[in-house]
């Protein structure tokens, strides 16, 4: 008898589409019902108060979230985000990505995310500093380097992580480089961590083109979103030869049939911070950027952007979930009937920041430092086994690729429930 007894606390469309992904996984692998609410619902949750001292000497409240889903199978791992739009709900949908991702993909972690209700561009450099220790002092009770390990997600990035680890180390009395990953490499942190994601997509692509016998130099990529994980994926894609015909961020969305050049893409928003006014294509919208005909789709910024609306609309051969959650459940039954486009899902497609994430927590637990090519080289040997045994799943049960990846995911985990047993 399945009996769930849960607030509302977590309503929220994205919530509802992590549950229903769920639902239908664990129907698909006839989870036994004693283990799938365990498995299902986010173990604990903290919400805080973050006053801030702004420059003006005003003060400002933020509020900010940790989720930890499932701490069964390893420290929770998962990144912080800022941004305006963050909900309880969301993150804790994030969480639960985040423990299907580390566990299809052999980590020994469970899965957390955290968020802050700020948007990060509205606030000096000396209010971010105060902002992120801020968060992490409060966090102090709940996480630690075997407990549950942060990491950077959308709007924050390596300096806030340096922040953050100085914070957690100064309570501590030592140096706790293990205690977020994602950091500055003079604070511990590893070669190819920055860009680990967006190789991972790239490496990804690359690999399911082969498989369709599409030659890489012949293939045209449009990402949304121009983030740390977009741009490392253009940038990487563009390196293998292919061709990158449209970028966007929230403020605008480019698109150059000849190819836009990346390095020059680049060069601006360091300088800018954002890509309107680019001048490397001709300016479209991001609804217009989803729906081009172009080889390689790349959704790389929030969730919930591949809808009812553009799913039969799409053209592109295979569709390369950067983001998490991009697609929503209606958009995924659209294509799933679809079989002129592969999907390569977000638990497998984005899992190679927290994989060198991984790496990153190993060397700092064991003070021995890799090579940026020995890291390369580790994330693509996981990356090749995660992408075998979803194909071999997806086979052997004829199921979509999506089912295949959370199957492999939560079936591990509700493994480790069932093994470990309900105390008391
Ligand atoms: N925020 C990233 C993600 O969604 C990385 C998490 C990590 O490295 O722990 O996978």
């Amino acid at each position: 008898m399945s009996k769930v007894i849960i607030s509302t606390l977590y309503n929220s469309d994205v919530f509802t589409m992590a549950c229903r992904q769920f639902d239908k996984a664990a129907d698909a692998i006839n989870l036994p019902e004693a283990i799938r609410d365990r498995t299902k619902y986010p173990r604990r949750t903290f919400a805080v108060a973050l006053p801030i001292r702004r420059d003006d000497g005003s003060v400002t409240v933020f509020e900010g979230y940790r989720v930890q889903h499932n701490l069964s199978t390893g420290p929770a791992k998962g990144g912080i985000r800022f941004h305006q739009g963050v909900t309880i709900g969301e993150v804790a949908a994030l969480s639960m990505w985040m423990s299907w991702k580390c566990s299809l993909v052999g980590l020994p972690y469970g899965g957390a995310k955290g968020g802050v209700i700020v948007n990060p561009s509205q606030l000096s450099e000396g209010e971010l500093e105060r902002l992120s220790r801020r968060y992490m002092q409060e966090m102090i009770p709940f996480i630690g380097p075997h407990v549950d390990v942060p990491a950077p997600d959308m709007g924050t990035n390596e300096k806030i992580m340096g922040w953050m680890m100085d914070t957690y180390s100064n309570h501590i009395g030592h140096i706790v480089p293990g205690i977020v990953t994602g950091k500055p490499l003079a604070l511990g942190g590893s070669q190819g961590r920055r860009e680990a994601t967006g190789a991972g997509v790239a490496y990804l692509v690359k690999k399911y083109l082969a498989d369709l016998k599409i030659p890489i130099e012949k293939a045209t990529v449009a990402i949304q979103g121009f983030g740390n994980v977009g741009s490392e994926t253009a940038a990487a894609l563009e390196n293998y030869g292919a061709k990158i015909i449209a970028i966007s961020d929230h403020t605008a969305a480019f698109y150059n049939a000849k190819g836009i050049n990346i390095q020059k893409a680049l060069a601006y928003v360091r300088s800018q911070k954002v890509l309107h006014n680019f001048d490397g294509g001709e300016e479209i919208t991001n609804a217009k950027l989803l729906e081009l005909k172009c080889t390689v789709l790349v959704p790389a910024a929030l969730e919930r952007v591949i809808t009812h609306e553009n799913a039969p609309r799409l053209k592109c051969r295979i569709l390369a979930e950067a983001a998490n959650g991009p697609t929503t459940n209606q958009a995924d039954k659209i294509i799933d009937t679809r079989d002129d486009i592969e999907v390569i899902p977000d638990v497998l497609c984005n899992s190679g920041g927290v994989i060198v994430s991984y790496f990153e927590w190993c060397q700092n637990l064991q003070n021995f430092y890799w090579s940026r090519d020995e890291v390369l080289q580790k994330l693509f040997v996981i990356l090749d086994r995660a992408k075998d045994s979803v194909e071999l799943q997806k086979r052997k049960f004829k199921f979509s690729r999506r089912l295949a990846a959370l199957t492999l995911g939560i079936q591990r985990v509700a493994d480790a429930k069932a093994a470990r047993g309900l105390f008391p």
